[in-house]
């Protein structure tokens, strides 16, 4: 191939391509990064060496749902060359070029486009999920768990979805990780009301397995509207499957942990989930150290002692 990638990759490039085409979405490379701004709606934040975030660009509403579009048969997410690309460009081309640019290659994001409801409230949100069907999680589910919490809070927590006690009792985060989370918010000298815990998925998949991508993308409007009517300094991944989610990324969230994103106006960081401390508790220290830079950007104290181990 003429531009020298690897055959499978160009490949899948232009399947992807003739893909976009066909769905009439045109020059979106461009748009995202042309020097009038529009960027991805997830956009790393640029970071000066003092930690200070730069500016963050308002985010583009796309025309076709991305939760809607099905990706087509043996290709690799575009995303990744895309946004890799774009990141590039920007950090030629953008005012922030002088700063670190986080380094993470994102993939679109299933929490990019959703309908917005004029005078939307977390209880009209809970009301239009009603008895949920939209998806096979419904069959197995006992209760949804809506999420719960201050609906003005200034940190939100995002995990996966229910486990077997949150399905029981219809609450995020109750059984062993969720007592784990209750602590390291108490550390962060918070409580659980003062913040708003959420997943991104509402119902509890079979034998706790990952959420699959059309249950997320069913799902994902529903936590959007959540978060646009909170709308949070603060949004905290908790593992893998949100982080990725949300940021639309292959990536591990070793690789991208800790750092801070712009998402819809609010800052988001991603660390490990309370169930991987659980089952490796030397990476608590790595939370720790994330949930200062949340204590930070929040403008409150850091408690002196640092939580138990
Ligand atoms: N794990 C999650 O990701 N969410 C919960 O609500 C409970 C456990």
């Amino acid at each position: 191939m003429a531009s020298g990638g690897p055959p499978n990759r160009n490949e899948n490039l232009v399947a992807w391509l003739q893909y976009f085409d066909d769905l009439h979405i045109r020059g979106f490379y461009r748009d995202r990064i042309s020097a009038s701004g529009r960027i991805p709606a997830i956009s790393p934040i640029a970071m000066n060496a003092a930690g200070q975030s730069g500016p963050s660009n308002p985010a583009p509403e796309s025309s076709v749902p991305i939760s809607q579009m099905p990706r087509p048969k043996n290709t690799v997410p575009i995303s990744r060359a895309a946004l890799a690309a774009a990141s590039a460009q920007a950090a030629k081309t953008s005012p922030a070029s002088k700063m670190t640019m986080m380094p993470i290659a994102g993939g679109p994001s299933l929490f990019e486009s959703y309908e917005r409801v004029a005078n939307d409230s977390l209880e009209r949100i809970r009301e239009d999920i009603g008895d949920c069907t939209r998806c096979r999680l419904c069959e197995r589910r006992n209760k949804i768990v809506f999420g719960a919490g201050n609906a003005k809070a200034e940190l939100v927590f995002v995990g996966e979805g229910p486990g077997h006690d949150e399905d029981i009792q219809g609450l995020p985060f109750v059984g062993r990780a969720g007592k784990l989370l209750t602590d390291m918010i108490v550390a962060m000298g918070l409580t659980r009301e003062a913040v708003y815990i959420a997943n991104v998925v509402k119902c509890r998949p079979p034998e706790n397995r990952v959420p699959e991508r059309d249950e997320v993308a069913t799902c994902a409007p529903f936590l959007m509207r959540q978060l646009e009517v909170i709308r949070p300094k603060v949004i905290v991944c908790l593992g893998n499957v949100a982080a990725q989610n949300l940021l639309g990324t292959n990536k591990s969230i070793s690789s991208f942990r800790g750092q801070w994103f712009d998402f819809r106006g609010s800052k988001l960081l991603a660390t490990y989930h309370p169930a991987y401390l659980l089952r490796n508790p030397a990476a608590k220290g790595d939370v720790w150290i994330d949930l200062k830079k949340v204590l930070v950007e929040l403008g409150m104290p850091i408690p002196r002692n640092s939580p138990k181990r």
